[in-house]
């Protein structure tokens, strides 16, 4: 079998891996790190596209000189929205832990 931390090869029955020391209990350890790191990587992936974005945007109305349809602020208003819908699911999931 595998580390399901980092991918050694262990052999079978041994309680931890002889490559990170993570134990190799039943509990799946190692899978809970992974989830935990690709949470915190798509957290950093939106702050990432967001910080982008305004900045596209903020781009987009200097050089136009204004922002006459509305287009900068309805993107905005509706990436508020859906960054706080993302939040408040985490504030949820937070809550069913306790
Ligand atoms: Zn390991």
């Amino acid at each position: 079998m595998n580390c399901r931390s980092c991918g050694a090869e262990v052999g079978a029955g041994a309680a931890y891996c002889p490559s990170c020391g993570r134990p190799m209990s039943p509990v799946p350890t190692g899978h809970v790190d992974q989830m935990a790191d690709e949470a915190a990587q798509a957290a950093r992936d939106l702050v990432r596209a967001a910080g982008r974005l305004s900045q596209a945007l903020l781009t987009k109305v200097e050089k136009a000189g204004h922002d006459p349809p509305g287009t900068a602020k309805r993107a905005v208003d509706k990436l508020v929205v859906e960054l706080k819908a993302a939040k408040a699911e985490i504030d949820k999931a937070l809550k069913d832990l306790e």
